[in-house]
C-alpha cells in the first residue's frame, strides 16, 4: 500500500471475501483466545469471572497508519516516561500548577492533599514504576501526529489490545491475499507481556520473595479479562510471585484495603497478612472509586508505605490534564529535560492547550466552539465538553464568581480524517465512517539512580464512529483495533 493511501480505508471486504464469514471467524477467534469483556446485559459479568462474557468490540480489519507517524509515536514513549519521572520529583511544580484547580475540584484537591502529606514528611520513592499510555490522533488539517493525553494511572487494554493485533494477523493470513493486505505490516504488539514483565521486574527490585503484587481494581469491572491477561503473563514468567487480584479469589476493594491493610513502623505495607511489594492501580482514577472516606484512607495508607506504587501519587498528578497544559507552555519542558532534540520531539506532538485564565482564548472558544475541546480533570472517557455545550459551559462559568474556570483546560480540537470501517459489536457487524486514536504504551522502572527499564511496549488502536465525540472502549464509544503500516 502506498504512503498516499487514505488513512484507515480498508479495501471493500466484499470483494471476493464474505464479510459475514470473516465476522464469524473473528468472533470465534475472540471467544477461544480470551478477547472478551463482561456483557453489560449480564448482571454478574462484572464480578464473577467466567460468567456473562461477550467478545470485545473490534474492527474487522486493521486501520491503515503511516509508518513514519508510527515511528514518531514509538520514539516518544521513552521520552515521555523520562519526563513523567522528572516532573514527579518536582512537588512544588505539581502543587503550584494545580493550586487553582484544587479550589474548585474536590477530587483533585484530595489527591493533592495526599501529595502534600508526602511532601511534608519528605517521602522518597526509591523504586518508581510507570505503566503509561500516550494517546495520539493524526490531525488531517496539519498532517501531524498530535497528543490527546498521557495516561499515568490505570492505562487500560494492554491485554486485549495485544490480542486484537493477533486477531487481525490471523484474519489477514487467511484473507489478506484476496484483500491485498499483508499481515506482516501489522506491528507485533507485546503490550501485555511487557507490562507484566515490568511488574515482575519491580517485584524483583523490591527484593522480598514472599511479598505479593497487589492489583487494586473496582468492585465491578467488566474489563476484568484485560487485567487477568497481565496476571496470566506474570504467572508464566514469574511463577513464584503471588498476585492478589481484587476482587478475585482474595476479594478486596479500596475499602477493604483500608479495613485489612496496615503499614508497619518500618514502612512495610501488609494487606490481609501479606507483605505487598507492588501496588498496581486499575482503580482510583475516578471520584466514583472513592464513595466514602474509607477509600481515601486506603489510598493514603498505600502511599505512606514503602511498597512500589504504580502509580505513586506524584506520577498520578503528572498525568492530569492541567499538568499536560502546563508542560505545553513555553520553556517549561526545559525545566525538566536537558536534551534539546527530545524537547523538540515532544513539543512537535503538543496540540494547542490553554488555561482558562486566558480571556482571549475563552472568547475565541465561545465564538468557535467546534475548534476546541473543554476538559475537566477527569479520566476514563465521557467527561469532555464539545460544541454547543462547550459554548454554554464557558458562558456559565464566566458568569460564576471565583475560580470556576480553573477546573478545566481548553484544547485544540484535532480532526482526524474519517474512513469507512467494519465495526463488530455484540456479534453484529456494521459499516460506518470512523476516526482512530493510537495509544503507545510505555514502561518505566527505576531504582534510585539506575534506570532498570525505559521502553515503548506495544500499542492500542481505538476506532470510533466519527460522529461521536468521546473515544472510550469501556465507556461504549469505540472499538479495539490494530494498525496496518503504510
Ligand atoms: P480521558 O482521560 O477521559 O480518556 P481524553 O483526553 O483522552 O480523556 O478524551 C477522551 C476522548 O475525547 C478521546 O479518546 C478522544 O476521542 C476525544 N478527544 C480528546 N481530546 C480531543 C481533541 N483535542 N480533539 C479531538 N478529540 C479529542
Ligand atoms: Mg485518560
Ligand atoms: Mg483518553
Amino acid at each position: 500500500m502506498s504512503a498516499e493511501a487514505p488513512l484507515g480505508v480498508t479495501p471493500a471486504a466484499e470483494d471476493g471475501v464474505g464479510v459475514a464469514e470473516m465476522v464469524e471467524e473473528a468472533a470465534v477467534w475472540c471467544a477461544v483466545h480470551g478477547l472478551v469483556v463482561g456483557d453489560r446485559s449480564q448482571p454478574r459479568s462484572g464480578t464473577v469471572p467466567g460468567v456473562g462474557l461477550v467478545h470485545a468490540p473490534f474492527s474487522l480489519l486493521p486501520t491503515h497508519f503511516p509508518a513514519s507517524f508510527w515511528k514518531q509515536a514509538c520514539e516518544l514513549a521513552p521520552i515521555f516516561n523520562d519526563l513523567v519521572d522528572r516532573v514527579s520529583l518536582d512537588g512544588e511544580f505539581l502543587q503550584d500548577s494545580l493550586s487553582r484547580t484544587r479550589q474548585v475540584d474536590d477530587f483533585t484537591a484530595r489527591l493533592l492533599d495526599i501529595h502534600v502529606k508526602m511532601m511534608e514528611v519528605n517521602k522518597k520513592e526509591d523504586i518508581r514504576l510507570g505503566l503509561h499510555r500516550s494517546d495520539y490522533m493524526l490531525d488531517s488539517e496539519t498532517n501531524s501526529l498530535l497528543q490527546i493525553e498521557l495516561n499515568t494511572i490505570s492505562s487500560s487494554f494492554p491485554g486485549l489490545g495485544s490480542l486484537v493485533s493477533e486477531l487481525h494477523r490471523t484474519l489477514l493470513n487467511r484473507y489478506g491475499k484476496d484483500l491485498g493486505l499483508d499481515s506482516k505490516r501489522i506491528p507485533r504488539n507485546w503490550a501485555a507481556t511487557q507490562f507484566a514483565e515490568a511488574l515482575g521486574m519491580a517485584w524483583t527490585q523490591f527484593n522480598n520473595e514472599s511479598a505479593v503484587i497487589m492489583m487494586v481494581v473496582q468492585p465491578e469491572e467488566r474489563n476484568m479479562y484485560d487485567q487477568y491477561w497481565l496476571i496470566n503473563h506474570l504467572k508464566e514468567s514469574y511463577p513464584f510471585i503471588i498476585c492478589f487480584l481484587f476482587p478475585c479469589n482474595v476479594k478486596k476493594t479500596l475499602a477493604q484495603v483500608e479495613a485489612e491493610g496496615q503499614v508497619l513502623p518500618d514502612g512495610t505495607l501488609v494487606v490481609d497478612g501479606r507483605t505487598v511489594s507492588v501496588v498496581y492501580f486499575r482503580a482510583g482514577y475516578s471520584p466514583n472509586d472513592y464513595p466514602s472516606e474509607a477509600e481515601w484512607k486506603a489510598r493514603l495508607l498505600m502511599e505512606q508505605s514503602s511498597a512500589i506504587k504504580c502509580p505513586s501519587i506524584s506520577y498520578h498528578l503528572v498525568g492530569t490534564k492541567k499538568i499536560q497544559q502546563e508542560l505545553a507552555k513555553p520553556n517549561v519542558l526545559e525545566r525538566f529535560l536537558d536534551n534539546k532534540e527530545d524537547i523538540a520531539k515532544l513539543r512537535k506532538c503538543f496540540a494547542g492547550l490553554w488555561s482558562l485564565d486566558n480571556e482571549e482564548i475563552v472568547k475565541t472558544a465561545i465564538e468557535k466552539p467546534d475548534l476546541f475541546v473543554l476538559k475537566p480533570q477527569r479520566e476514563g472517557g465521557g467527561n469532555n465538553i464539545y460544541g454547543h455545550d462547550l459554548r454554554e459551559t464557558l458562558i456559565r462559568l464566566q458568569k460564576e464568581q471565583g475560580e470556576a474556570l480553573a477546573a478545566y483546560i481548553l484544547m485544540q480540537r484535532i480532526f482526524p480524517r474519517a474512513s469507512l470501517t467494519h465495526l463488530v459489536q455484540g456479534g453484529v457487524c456494521f459499516e460506518d465512517l470512523t476516526i482512530s486514536e493510537l495509544g503507545i504504551y510505555g514502561a518505566y522502572l527505576r531504582n534510585k539512580d539506575k534506570i532498570v527499564m525505559n521502553n515503548q511496549c506495544g500499542y492500542l488502536m481505538r476506532t470510533k464512529v466519527s460522529s461521536s465525540n468521546e473515544g472510550g472502549v469501556a465507556a461504549g464509544f469505540a472499538v479495539l483495533d490494530s494498525i496496518l503500516l503504510t
